[in-house]
């Protein structure tokens, strides 16, 4: 054993957003139920490729929350608009919030390093298996040094190597910038979810702008598809700036930082479990909601479920992220828009103009009730969606074919912490 080697009741592998949730649920339970701590171990890369990008979650939640000192923005308006220029805005009941990943990772690790039993290990991991007892957690350190950690449970959120097989497997890919203008040009009460006003990808894709205004005079303003491959940065800032310059005429403007992210948007299924006592969380454990690519709200629901079971002596097995409706009726979704039997832009600005907007928040935060999916699905193209749900159990599975590095997927993907293909 070299001194790098230790052992502890949890190994976290990775401290993105599901590692530090799940080690601060850990610590936080047992501190709030008069237990003990447990011994844990969180282990993130050191600074270089691995390490995820910063980056920002935006999440709905109702009434106040446990990170509202950490936002940068918050919008109980929404808006959608098509690409003729109509606009539909509505308010809603729940709270769409902005967190940068910057003040996320820099808030839990400040309370980790306060909590008793907590200890961060800078290193690679490479390998993790079953031991009798629990499980093995193998890496290098930051100096190339091997370590060895054994540990009763281990959590890992490294982002997986490859795909599960599925149905349908897009790519929620886009690139963003913070832009500072020079004139009041935003309305900072409204987040516009999509504005398909800009260039779409051929049928079987769509693309949107999404803008998050910050003030009058600064907004994030993200170019974003759904499609089978990344596109290069120039068809994304073409699109960002015949946006800003032509659909807003926003007048002069500074882009102050950009974001850049990769997400797979796929009906196959992640295994939470991949071992005795090693468990997948996070956007690796099917976190990601499959026809949106949002994860945040569901890996804090993840890390809390974990942290419950392990507080009472059960096995700690991460619960299904969302569930075997919402599930299903996203294979229908991914599949009906694939195939280009729906068209996406008239299906999402369909979706928002003929519902009630606490109705499609639901739904998109996945606790919407059976009532309420009948109703929206009775407002959605019928016969292209039931045709699609009637197909859904001949379609076999297929491998996802990871694409060369060349095509950009793969470089664009780990560099940003979607897939390690
Ligand atoms: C740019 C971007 C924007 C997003 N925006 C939203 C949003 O607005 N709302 C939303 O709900 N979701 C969003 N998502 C989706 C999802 O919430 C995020 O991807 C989220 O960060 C997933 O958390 P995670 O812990 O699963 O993965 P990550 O946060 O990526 O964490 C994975 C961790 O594994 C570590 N790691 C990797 N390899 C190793 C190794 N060999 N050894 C040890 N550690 C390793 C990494 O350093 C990292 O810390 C976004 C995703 C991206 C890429």
């Amino acid at each position: 054993m070299t001194d790098t080697d230790a052992d502890a009741d949890v190994v976290v592998v990775g401290a993105g957003a599901s590692g530090l949730s799940l080690a601060w649920r850990l610590v936080s339970g047992a501190a709030g139920a008069g237990r003990a701590a447990p011994r844990v171990l969180l282990v993130e890369p050191p600074p270089g490729p691995l390490r995820s990008p910063e980056r920002t979650w935006c999440f709905w939640e109702e009434g106040p929350g446990e990170f509202d000192d950490l936002l940068t923005a918050a919008w109980t308006r929404l808006s959608v608009t098509d690409g003729d220029g109509r606009t539909t805005t509505g308010a809603c009941g729940t709270t769409y919030k902005m967190l940068r990943s910057t003040a996320y990772t820099r808030e839990l690790g400040a309370r980790l390093a306060s909590s008793a039993g907590v200890r961060r290990v800078t290193g690679t991991v490479t390998g993790i298996r079953d031991v009798p007892g629990g499980g093995e957690t193998t890496g290098v350190d930051a100096d190339g040094r091997p370590f060895r950690l054994l540990s009763r449970w281990v959590f890992d959120s490294r982002p997986p190597r490859r795909l599960p097989p599925a149905r349908t497997t897009l790519l929620q890919h886009f690139r963003g910038w913070f832009v500072q203008t020079r004139r009041a040009c935003f309305d900072p009460s409204v987040a516009q979810l999509m504005d398909f006003r800009t260039p779409q990808p051929p049928p079987g894709g769509l693309a949107f702008v999404y803008l998050l205004p910050l003030s009058e005079d600064e907004a994030l303003v993200e170019y974003t598809v759904f499609s089978t491959s990344v596109a290069s940065t120039r068809t994304y800032e073409t699109a960002l700036r015949r946006y800003l310059e032509d659909t807003r005429r926003l007048g002069d403007y500074t882009v102050t930082e950009t974001e850049h992210g990769v997400i797979p948007m796929t009906d196959g299924v992640f295994r939470r479990r991949a071992g005795r006592s090693v468990f997948r969380i996070g956007a690796a454990g099917g976190a990601v909601r499959p026809s949106t690519g949002y994860a945040f709200a569901a890996l804090q629901r993840q890390a809390t479920a974990v942290a419950a079971a392990y507080g009472a002596g059960r096995t700690p097995l991460p619960p299904e992220a969302h569930s075997w409706r919402h599930r299903t009726m996203d294979a229908v979704l991914l599949r009906a828009l694939a195939t280009g039997r729906i068209d996406g832009g008239a299906f999402f600005t369909g979706l928002f103009r003929r519902n009630p907007l606490d109705r499609v928040l639901h739904f998109l935060e996945g606790r919407s009730t059976p009532a309420q999916e009948w109703a929206i699905g009775l407002r959605a193209p019928v016969l292209p969606m039931v045709r699609t749900l009637g197909e859904l159990p001949f379609v076999p599975l297929r491998a996802v074919q990871a694409e060369r590095p060349s095509s950009g997927v793969r470089s664009a993907a780990v560099e940003h912490g979607g897939v390690q293909a």
